[in-house]
């Protein structure tokens, strides 16, 4: 069969359900066009994208200044390895050390290869800088987190993801999330302490958002007891939560991160994945200054496809377009607007206990046990009513639109989510 053959939903279906190894459980939607807010099925149908690639098509989808930029490049040179110099990279590298205030990156291709990164530089940094014994570095992490599908399952406490998976990497140290007299008395009493990797905000644990001084305080036990404070921005970062990144804390920014000193929280390490490239293609980055990132000497990390030029040019205009369009001033607004009119609906509401999230990553929980296939059905009905979202873990739906929606469109999807909800009040 002809991968050009046209075929429709079910058929489509039956294929990745018959030889794609089944590592995912898709709602049974098949997409084959994308623009902007919106996507169509095979059929035709239209829908508003409420995930945007778990937050990697912040930009919208098939946005043109990054499709050009990709076409153009494409045309012109793809890849060329780390063997050689290219005449993107170095352009590339100064943009986006410049835009988030940071000396160095080595530029990387998926979230998780770059929480490996950020990992493997930190436990350099601890022995050639902090002085700590050879192999006895350790990394404290936080429950519920996630932070990739690599060996780096070995740190998380999903069952699922980490059963018959061992032997696990050592060296990590869990504890609770948000909570800071957990994270002192771990720093205080371990000297083999490297870093603290966390997400400022636990997307795919359910949009958890710390309370408001948990980053702050966080980064400041780390400076405190010399350990590496290590932001996984991957699902947060470029606009998602309001600003540039969820480390900027509340900040106003009209348009570019000012990084504002009063709300900022600079982290020693910063990866960044997803909507870096506007979900037009696998780029990842870990930011660092140079007392940290100067560890790293040639042959001691890489990759074949990391910072290629085709990933140079359109991360660069992927970026570009987050300051152009006023994405993150939009993202605030909408994300506000969002909460407060679900806010109104849940007053009211069986089915929906609670609506949290940041800018626009959103979450509601739904009024149901952990293992009801409720919030599976809201959305399948939600796909019904012309709406993609999908649950994350057990009862909880994320809602995370691209950030290129306007109001309009936002109350239309609003009414669609208080409709569909509605259907399954008892
Ligand atoms: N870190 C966080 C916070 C994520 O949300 C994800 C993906 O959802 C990753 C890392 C892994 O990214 P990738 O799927 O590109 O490997």
């Amino acid at each position: 069969m002809s991968v050009l053959e046209k075929i429709n939903s079910e058929e489509l279906i039956a294929l990745e359900d018959q030889h794609g190894a089944h590592n995912y459980h898709p709602l049974p939607v098949v997409l084959s066009k994308g623009k902007g807010v919106y996507v169509w099925d095979v059929e035709g149908k239209k829908y508003y994208d409420f995930l945007s690639a778990y937050s990697a098509v912040n930009q919208g989808h098939c946005h043109p200044k990054i499709v050009n930029a990709l076409m153009e490049q494409a045309q012109t040179l793809t890849l060329t390895s780390r063997a050689f110099y290219n005449d993107k990279l170095g352009k590339y590298e100064k943009f986006i050390t410049d835009l988030f205030g940071f000396d160095k990156v080595p530029p990387m291709n998926t979230g998780a290869e770059a929480v490996e990164t950020a990992l493997k530089i930190c436990r350099k940094w601890a022995y050639e800088k902090k002085g700590i014994d050879e192999h006895q570095a350790v990394i404290v992490v936080c429950e519920n987190n996630f932070h990739g599908r690599t060996t780096i399952i070995s740190f998380s406490n999903d069952e699922n993801a980490r059963k018959n998976f061992g032997p696990y990497t050592e060296g990590f140290i869990k504890i609770p999330y948000d909570d800071i007299e957990a994270l002192k008395n771990v720093l205080e009493n371990n000297k083999n302490i490297a870093g603290f990797l966390v997400e400022p905000i636990q997307g795919e644990a359910g949009v958890y958002v710390p309370s408001d001084e948990f980053v702050a305080k966080a980064k400041a036990l780390c400076k405190q007891n010399n350990v590496l404070f290590i932001a996984d921005e991957v699902q947060t970062g470029i606009a998602r939560t309001g600003s540039l990144l969820a480390v900027c804390g509340n900040c106003n920014c009209e348009n570019n991160c000012e990084r504002n000193p009063q709300t900022y929280v600079k982290p020693d390490l910063l990866i960044l994945g997803k909507a870096i490239s506007g979900g037009v293609y696998p780029v990842s980055a870990v930011l660092a200054d140079n007392a940290v990132m100067n560890v790293i000497k040639p042959g001691q990390h890489g990759s074949t496809f990391g910072g290629n030029p085709l990933a140079a040019a359109v991360a660069t205009a992927a970026l570009e377009v987050i300051q152009e369009e006023n994405l993150i001033q939009n993202a605030r607004s909408l994300g506000k607007l969002f909460r407060s009119e679900l806010n109104k609906y849940i007053q009211n509401s069986t089915i929906v206990s609670l609506v949290r999230g940041k800018g626009l990553l959103n979450a509601i929980v739904i009024n149901d046990s952990e293992d009801s296939s409720t919030a599976w059905d809201i959305c399948m009905k939600l796909a019904e009513n012309g709406l993609l979202a999908k649950p994350t873990h057990g009862n909880i739906i994320r809602f995370a639109p691209p950030l290129v929606m306007n109001e309009e469109q936002l109350l239309d999807c609003v009414s669609i989510i208080i409709k569909t909800l509605k259907e399954f009040e008892r």
